[in-house]
């Protein structure tokens, strides 16, 4: 009997572990454009184009190899409009009885196969170094989850970056030689783009008629969408960034976009490109002594590390992670995260550059939009919403821990031990986007003080009970006792003043 194989907008690989457990000769593959899909947060249009354009592509690879593939496009007038409805509808067309699927990477859509009236066979996503199982063992009676630990056994079991048993250079991690200032100058002129070919326009317009009041530019459109034009990015980033990722990793500066960043996790979040390939090019450019340790460590850091342990994680805390909100934060988020105006340069770079490009690398998303969420006091739900929504790579297995734990402490401790949270300082440091703010970031009170500078101590005095016993941020405290009463009660003052301003709707 016919079964159907389920290949969802994120699972574009030939590897997948539903297609392998199929047979060409007798099973169809399922692939459907659907409407719940595009709409369950209103993802940026050059996200949708990206997943779709892909997706129509991938269908044609498969067919080419001898697939038989059932692909439904989101103006079908038939589409069921959700992807249990299309597998009921290719069901009965094809007198299918059961499906093949390997298991999606998200709870809401995990739930809508389990309870599916329908025979579902779900075989775990092999596309990470660690299974689900690997992690849980990992954390099991852990007190705390610690990424470091992790990665360090990730290490040992994947053999990357190892001579035998000792770390190579001597050290598991080159962080401390990654925090370099902003350059003066970026010497790389960013990601390679791909000129898109008819069956990419037409998506293009399909996705503008559909999506296009979504925030975001769909146009210019330049990302793979293929397998090969991926392999291509990926080469393109290890000859020509990836030297100087370590180096710039955390700078940011006004008008650079990419810097030295790598523009492959919608690659890698789609299933263009597997973590495996990425971190073996990534080692093999150091072998060649084309690209220096501390660079190809902190980069495989990333990949090995910090990705697999969130998806631990997202799939280690269970359904309800995604409403957590452990420091009851409720403050709507404002419209400049929408693009309406703001003199906070930082903030209006890295929102505009969202908007255009979706895509801000990891140290904009959690010191700049993130620090100000968590400082100001938004509700973390969304807060989640808009990480979801307005980036090309965000998947909610990757995106809600990096959101939820990491960047917002709305899990109380599970992803971070501590919040990452700053004043202006930490931006003048890293970016140069302090000097053309309408904002003095030295300024700590008082008409034109850089908002961070107040937040961040509202933030301190108004969950002091929770984190003053932690012992990195012992030294925060201290530095606000010392200061004298008239000056403490000023900021909050000035604060509370800046957040009514946010809480009228009033630009910033
Ligand atoms: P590079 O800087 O070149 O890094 C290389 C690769 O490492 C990335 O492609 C990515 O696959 C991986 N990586 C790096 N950091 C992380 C991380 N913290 N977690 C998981 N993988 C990581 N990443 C997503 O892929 N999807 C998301 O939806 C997402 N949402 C985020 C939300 C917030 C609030 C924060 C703080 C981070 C988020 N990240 C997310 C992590 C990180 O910001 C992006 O992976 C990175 O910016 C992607 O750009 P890049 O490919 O140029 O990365
Ligand atoms: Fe951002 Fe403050 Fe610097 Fe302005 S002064 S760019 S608001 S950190």
């Amino acid at each position: 009997m016919t079964r159907l194989v389920l290949v969802l907008g994120d699972q574009l690989s030939d590897d997948l572990s539903a297609l392998r457990a199929a047979d060409p000769a007798r099973d169809v593959v399922v692939m459907a454009e659907v409407s719940d899909e595009g709409t369950y947060v209103s993802h940026h249009p050059k996200k949708i184009a990206l997943v779709l354009a892909a997706m129509r592509k991938f269908a044609a690879h498969l067919e080419a190899e001898g697939w038989r593939v059932a692909y439904t496009r989101l103006d079908d007038k038939d589409n069921a409009g959700s992807i249990v409805g299309e597998l009921l509808r290719r069901a009965e067309e094809f007198g299918a009885g059961e499906v093949l699927a390997t298991t999606p990477g998200e709870w809401r859509l995990i739930r809508a196969l389990k309870y599916a009236p329908l025979k579902v066979h779900l075989h775990a996503d092999e596309r990470f170094f660690a299974t689900r199982k690997d992690f849980a063992d990992w954390a099991e009676g852990r007190k705390q989850l610690r990424m470091e630990y992790f990665y360090r056994l990730m290490r040992k079991k994947t053999g990357l970056l190892m001579e035998g048993t000792s770390p190579v250079g001597g050290q598991w991690n080159f962080d401390q030689d990654n925090r370099k200032a902003p350059p003066k100058k970026i010497e790389h002129e960013g990601p390679l783009w791909f000129e898109p070919g008819d069956e990419v326009v037409e998506v293009l317009d399909l996705v503008e008629e559909r999506f296009g009041t979504h925030f975001g530019d769909l146009r210019p459109f330049g990302f793979a969408t293929t397998r090969a034009e991926a392999l291509t990015a990926l080469e393109h980033f290890i000859e020509h960034a990836l030297p100087q990722f370590g180096d710039f990793q955390d700078a940011m500066m006004t008008d650079e976009r990419w810097l030295y960043h790598s523009i492959l996790s919608p690659y890698l979040n789609i299933g263009l490109l597997s973590p495996s390939e990425v971190c073996a090019a990534a080692e093999a450019a150091y072998h060649r002594g084309d690209a220096p340790v501390n660079a190809v460590e902190g980069f495989i850091r990333q990949i090995l590390g910090w990705r697999e342990f969130v998806r631990g994680i997202y799939l280690l805390e269970g359904e309800d992670y995604t409403s957590r909100n452990a420091l009851g934060h409720a403050r709507r988020l404002p419209p400049l995260f929408w693009g309406a105006s703001t003199d906070m340069h930082c903030l209006s770079q890295v929102v505009a550059q969202t908007k255009e490009e979706a895509y801000a690398h990891h140290i904009q998303r959690l010191m700049v939009t993130g620090n100000f969420a968590l400082l100001a006091g938004l509700d973390p739900a969304e807060v989640h919403e808009w990480y979801l929504a307005v980036y090309a790579d965000a998947f909610e297995w990757v995106e809600a821990p990096n959101t939820i734990g990491m960047s917002q402490f709305a899990d109380g401790g599970v992803v971070g031990s501590k919040p990452y949270v700053s004043s202006g300082a930490y931006i003048d440091r890293m970016s140069n986007y302090c000097s053309s703010c309408a904002y003095k970031v030295k300024q700590k009170t008082g008409e034109g003080a850089c908002p961070f500078n107040l937040l961040y101590w509202h933030f301190l005095d108004r969950h002091r009970d929770r984190f003053e016993s932690i012992p990195r941020m012992g030294n925060m405290y201290r530095t606000w006792d010392r200061m004298d009463d008239d000056k403490r009660a000023t900021i909050i003052k000035d604060a509370d003043a800046f957040l009514a301003k946010l809480d009228a709707g009033d630009s910033v």
